[in-house]
């Protein structure tokens, strides 16, 4: 394994050792070890069928049938591609969902609305947001629990490009606002270079490659710093450096 990072600076909060989980024969996860600091932000790359969201819904408890030890904050939240919102509950309800019925609950709701920009569209039903607006209720939905691990998988993988570059610049702000620690998987290298403090690859079951992206905030794409890591994440991908980075 590559490895140019000492292990996380802060205290992890997320500790995964030797994780290992197959389907039948098909050995997906073969060992796989991660750290991931209190606040820290890191992006998991791997081609499609690597075992990135297999791994993500071993952290978030998705998936009992994992062998390994995994330590991970009780309050967590996840956001997946599809937003995954009740049809049947409009939106306030949908972003307090499981919460206890309180003034205090729908208050923070409505904040978490209005943290995504949404705070006009509580008393909506799910079917008339677009796809960005659910998925920024989606956000909502997991701000509101103030978590201390946020697990995103390919969460803007369903947007069109104008509206991804506007969730990556939301994320951001809510990221330095509320601090967790993130992991998010992604197939897109310029979005794990541009969001992450750290970038690491799956490949074949286990950590191939996992290092900072030494870059200040804000990044450019075509900056030398983000072009010479995207050609080192894209050959640990096995894809060579076309300008459309997406696997
Ligand atoms: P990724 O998120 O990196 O695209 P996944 O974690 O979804 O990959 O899947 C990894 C591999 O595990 C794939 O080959 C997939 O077909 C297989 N897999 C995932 N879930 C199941 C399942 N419930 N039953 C059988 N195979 C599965
Ligand atoms: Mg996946």
């Amino acid at each position: 394994m590559a490895t140019d990072l000492a292990p996380a600076a802060t205290k992890p909060v997320v500790i995964a050792r030797d994780v290992r989980k197959a389907f039948g024969d098909h050995q997906v996860l073969s060992g796989l070890d991660l750290e991931i600091g209190a606040g820290e932000f890191v992006a998991l790359l791997g081609r499609s069928g690597s075992g990135k969201s297999t791994f993500l819904r071993a952290l978030g408890a998705l998936d009992s049938e994992v062998d390994g030890y995994v330590r991970v904050p009780a309050k967590q939240a996840i956001v997946f591609q599809e937003p995954r919102l009740l049809p049947w509950q409009k939106v306030l309800t949908n972003v307090t969902v499981g919460l206890p019925s309180t003034a205090q609950t729908k208050a923070q709701g409505i904040a978490a609305l209005g943290e995504v920009n949404l705070e006009s569209k509580a008393k909506v039903w799910p079917r008339t947001l677009s796809g960005g607006e659910a998925q920024r209720v989606a956000l909502a939905r997991a701000l509101v629990r103030e978590p201390e691990l946020l697990l995103l998988d390919e969460p803007f993988g369903a947007l069109d490009a104008l509206t991804r570059i506007k969730m990556h610049g939301l994320l951001q702000k809510l990221y330095r606002r509320h601090q967790p620690a993130v992991l998010l998987v992604t197939h897109d290298v310029d979005e794990a270079i541009l969001l992450a403090d750290r970038v690491i690859v799956l490949t074949d079951g286990t950590i191939s490659l996992d290092t900072p992206v030494d870059v200040p905030q804000p990044r450019t794409r075509d900056s030398h710093e983000c072009s010479t890591l995207r050609r080192r994440l894209l050959r640990e991908l096995g894809v060579s450096d076309e300008p459309d980075a997406a696997l």
